[in-house]
């Protein structure tokens, strides 16, 4: 994974509206920027859907989350678990998860990111519509 998206990915230009932060999260291929409008710290996390085997029967629905090629937490069926409980990224996590379905709130303490790619296929956006959704039109149409 290359980390020097950390920097191409703050781009006013890719900002996403955190009312469509659920969906763009669990597109399957987000790579998110979080930025605190406070301290002007940031973290890049990559939330990737799991792809299971033919074997598995219980569809559970699981997405891991990755920063700077670490896997670091995972949401199945909606919960978050952790990789590491020392990890200082985990309080992140939490917050924005405790807080997805309040975009009122994450707006005042958090700038939120895409690299310009589509959150779903990971193709490069092009039309400014697309660049606002973060996702492209084949991918919302599904
Ligand atoms: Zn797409």
């Amino acid at each position: 994974m290359d980390i020097t998206l950390n920097n191409m990915s703050i781009n006013p230009e890719f900002v996403i509206d955190p009312k469509l932060l659920v969906q763009v999260m669990l597109g399957g291929n987000a790579l998110l920027t979080f930025e605190s409008k406070k301290t002007k710290d940031h973290r890049v996390f990559h939330i990737r859907k799991d792809t299971y085997s033919k074997k598995d029967f219980t569809k559970a629905v699981r997405y891991k989350v990755f920063r700077n090629g670490m896997w670091i937490a995972t949401f199945t069926d909606m919960q978050l678990s952790f990789i590491s409980v020392s990890n200082p990224d985990n309080k992140i996590l939490e917050w924005i998860w405790d807080h997805i379905l309040d975009p009122a709130y994450i707006d005042r303490q958090l700038a939120i990111y895409h690299n310009g790619k589509c959150c779903v296929c990971g193709r490069q956006l092009t039309d400014p519509e697309s660049i606002k959704l973060g996702i492209g039109p084949t991918c919302r149409d599904k």
